[in-house]
Parts: C-alpha cells; structure tokens; sequence
C-alpha cells in the first residue's frame, strides 16, 4: 500500500516507464548495536609520522562528498589538466586511495550506502522502486551522535535532502537550494532553469553555509559535519570567470545533439546546439576547478580555526560521469564502467593517517563507515557490510581475494559487477529491453593494460571468470534484501522538489 502521497519519478534519458512506489509492511529485526557516549580512545599507532600527538578529546570528522566527480579527471590520479590543485595538496597529507568503487553509480543508493555501511540491497535504496532512506538503519551521524558529536550537514543535491531521509540524525540539517535561491538571486521565485539551480546550490553557496555552521558548531566540538556538493553534477555550468580556462586544450568531438541528455544540452550564444562533446567536458573540468578553489576557502576556514590537526577529513564522491565513453555520454548510474565507477578517496588525520601515501589496493566505498569509526576510536556497527580500510595502509601487502562489488543499471536485476585486483568482471544485462533480463553476460577487462574496458579478456582466463562468478553469487547470497517497512512519515513530493529532480535531470510522471 502507498504511505502518504505516490509520486513516480524516472530518469529523463530513460524516457516514460513509470515506476510506483508501493511499501510491503513486513518487520526487519535489525541488529542495532548500542552507541552510548564513547570516549575516544586512540587506534593503535600506525607507521605514520608521530609528531602530532592524540588530542584528549574526540575527534572532529569532516566528511566531504563531491558529486560526479570521477577520479580520473582529477590533477592527483592522472589527469592531464590541472583540474585539483587543492585537492592534490590535500591528498598529500593523507592516504590517497588511487582505485575506490562506489556501491552503484547514482546518488542516493551510493550515498545511503556511504552513510549506513550496507549494500543497496540492504538498505532498500536502489533506483527503482525509489525509496527514501528507511529509518530503521542507523546511520553514521545517528552513531556519531549518541557518541557525544553534535552533527550537522550542508546538502547542495535534492536527492539526498531530508524529503528521501538523509536527515535522519542530523541536528543540523542545510538543504542549500532554500538559502542559495534567494541569497545567489535576491528572489524566493524559482524560475525552473537548470543554470540557475547550479548558480544558488553551487560549490560558494555550500562552502558559505558550510562556514556559517562551523561558526555555530567549531565552539563545542566534537563535531560530525557532512558536506554534499553538487558541482560537478550535470548541467555543466561554472561561474563566468572559469569560462576561459583550459581554452583550446580540448579537441573537437561531434556527437549526435539529440544523443546528449535533455538536460545536459547546451546552446552557444547564438542559440545554436552545442554538438561538440569537448565544450562539454571542458566544462565539466572548469566546475572541478570551481569546487577545488572553494574546498581551499574551507580548508583556510578550518585551519584559521585551529581544528585542522584535530579533524579527521574525508573526501570523495558518489560516482563518476561517463562523458564521451561507449556512447554513454554525460550521465551515470546506468552502465558499470570505471568512468562512473571510479572515484577519488582520500583520508586526511594528521598523525593518525601517514602523509603522501597511495593505496592502489582496489576499495568500495562500503567500507567507509568502518573506517571512519576505526579512526575515530569507536566500536564497529554489527550491521556494517563493509571492513574498516585502515589495514590497507598500516600492512605492506594487500589482502589477497578482496572482492569489490558494485551495482548499476536503470532497471531492476540491475547490472553487477566485482573486482579483484587489476581484474573486473561485469555482469550486463540490457538495460532497455526486459525481454532479455534472464541472459546474462560477463566481461573481463584488465584494468592495468585496458583501462577504458575495450577488450574482453574472459575467454582467455576461464577459472578467474569461475571464480569471480561464484564471488558474486555468494556476495548476492549473503547480503540481505530490505524487507522492512516503508517510512511511514514518506509524503508526496512538492512541486519545489519536482523541479529540483527536473534540474538535475529527473523527471516527474
Ligand atoms: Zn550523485
């Protein structure tokens, strides 16, 4: 039966297969462990730099997700432009993850995944149906909380606002499209345009808000504060004066207009379609260049505040973007390859993390939670899927048969895929046509020698294709489906919402 109001939402490219939210009233026990406030108590020393001493009291966390950015894009894992310059920096007082898979290329289930430890087959929030996050999970900011921390997040992207519960914990709780508008345009009218929707939920509205909270929340640590930019998320809009920047670097690439996303589709001054993919891309690193400029601005915040040395700092994102690759241009979510798979990692904690160093161990974000809570000195959640990566960079040697396994597709069965090592096997099913969900196909690809996926080596290597098959299954055996209740509170989408989804490239049905 529907709570609250039914709404139907589906990806625009996609076009009209309507999807209804429907709720199964079955109960989940769910194992919760008991959070209590926890004294920090310090990790075991690491081979890092010991000059910076434990603080007596718990640590600060900043955790800082970057929508669509794909790590190979940035200056730090490869790039040929000096797309993150700040961010390099950053990196180079941490650990670098240099190969992070997210759990499904697409916002809300990688975040929901991000911010509990679990699958999206555990959380219940996969693309379709499209379910809030379920409050029956804990999440690191419930856990964090009942540990002493006051919590607060900044939210610059509508699906993960507190309409699809990624509140759920927060004292504070900043959905920056409601300041943004009306600071960034002097209006509360929104007009609907996806350039201005960039404008007032853009990397400095953010970084504001981000600023202002610290001024309420630095005073009385510790803190968890989760930042959620949207730049660089589609449409590709930077500030006027990134315009210029990397002008004549990018060669021309014509592609079909009416191939490019709706939303993502731009005109030149004279009104004419913009064909050319690179003008596209271009923008795409110049909104980089914009985040990375603004995450120094908070950084200088927090270093003019003193809580640098006393901050556990996390970046990364929850997918990549699929630009000019396999004809998948400028989206995410639907096809498993490292363009969207593949995102940057870094943990910053000075003299709890060694400085400049690359783990180039293949990693899921599934992990994260653990880690940060390993970190940060507190007990792991029972229910946490993923393992705490702090092993990766205290031991020389990866652990041998780590298996990272990532979701995607547009469509339930989604698509899966799992890595080992340089080795990725997906598993693809045609995202279009439902005729054909029961035929399966697996590709191999190695990553080391065929980064862009092109050549499919599993006829060569049939007992690593054996193998790897029987990790999925087993992965897809042992982890849970959601089957608890809806929540209960879930209402219907209001038209600012719809037209926020709109902007982003979701549209209403
Ligand atoms: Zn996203």
């Amino acid at each position: 039966m529907a709570t609250g109001g039914s709404f139907l939402l589906c990806p625009l490219r996609l076009g009209g297969t309507p999807w209804s939210l429907c709720s199964r009233i079955v109960l989940l026990a769910v194992v919760v462990g008991s959070y209590g406030c926890v004294r920090y108590e310090p990790p075991e020393p690491t081979d890092a730099p010991s000059a910076a001493e434990a603080a007596p009291v718990q640590p600060n966390l900043l955790l800082i997700t970057v929508d669509t950015l794909r790590a190979d894009h940035l200056s730090s894992y490869g790039y040929r432009l000096p797309t993150s310059p700040n961010l390099d920096r950053l990196a180079r007082h941490g650990v670098r993850f240099a190969d992070a898979t997210v759990p499904w290329p697409k916002t809300w289930p990688a975040v929901a995944s991000m911010l509990t430890g679990k699958y999206p087959a555990t959380t219940g929030v996969r693309l379709y149906p499209r379910r809030p996050l379920p409050s029956d999970h804990e999440t690191l900011a419930e856990l964090l909380g009942r540990s002493g921390y006051q919590t607060a997040a900044v939210v610059a992207n509508v699906n993960v606002s507190a309409k699809f519960g990624f509140d759920q914990g927060f004292d504070e709780f900043v959905e920056s499209w409601e300041e943004g508008l009306e600071r960034e345009t002097g209006s509360t009218v929104f007009a609907n345009d996806p350039g201005e929707v960039k404008q007032f939920t853009g990397a400095r509205v953010v970084t504001d808000q981000a600023i202002e909270l610290l001024d309420a929340i630095a005073n009385e640590q510790p803190f968890f504060l989760w930042l959620h930019y949207i730049d660089p998320h589609g449409p590709y809009r930077p500030p006027a004066e990134y315009d210029s920047l990397w002008a004549g670097e990018y060669a021309v690439k014509e592609v079909p207009f009416e191939a490019i996303p709706l939303y993502q589709r731009q005109h030149d001054v004279a009104g004419e379609p913009i064909s050319d993919i690179s003008q596209y891309i271009a923008r795409y690193d110049r909104e980089i260049r914009f985040f990375d400029d603004q995450l120094q601005r908070l950084l200088d915040d927090l270093a003019r505040r003193g809580l640098r040395d006393h901050t556990l700092i996390v970046l990364t994102s929850d997918h990549g973007e699929s630009l000019d690759e396999d004809l998948y241009l400028l989206e995410h979510g639907a096809a498993p390859y490292q363009p969207t798979a593949g995102v940057p990692l870094v943990v910053v904690f000075p003299g709890r993390v060694p400085e400049a160093r690359v783990v180039d161990t293949p990693v899921g974000l599934i992990d994260l939670l653990p880690t940060l809570l390993e970190l940060l000195g507190l007990p792991d959640p029972p229910a946490a899927q993923g393992q705490s990566l702090v092993s990766t960079w205290t031991t020389s040697a990866p652990k041998p048969g780590k298996y990272v396994f990532m979701e995607s597709g547009s469509y339930e069965p989604s698509q899966l895929s799992v890595r080992k090592g340089k080795w990725k096997l997906a598993r693809l099913r045609a995202p279009r046509d439902r005729q054909q969900f029961e035929r399966e196909e697996f590709e191999l690809y190695d990553l080391t020698t065929d980064p862009d996926e092109e050549v499919d080596r599993s006829a060569e290597n049939a007992e690593l294709v054996i193998e790897l098959r029987a990790a999925l299954a087993t992965w897809r055996a042992e982890t849970p489906e959601y089957d608890g209740p809806e929540r209960a509170e879930m209402r219907a989408v209001d038209e600012r919402t719809q037209a926020l989804l709109r902007a982003l490239g979701y549209a209403q049905e």
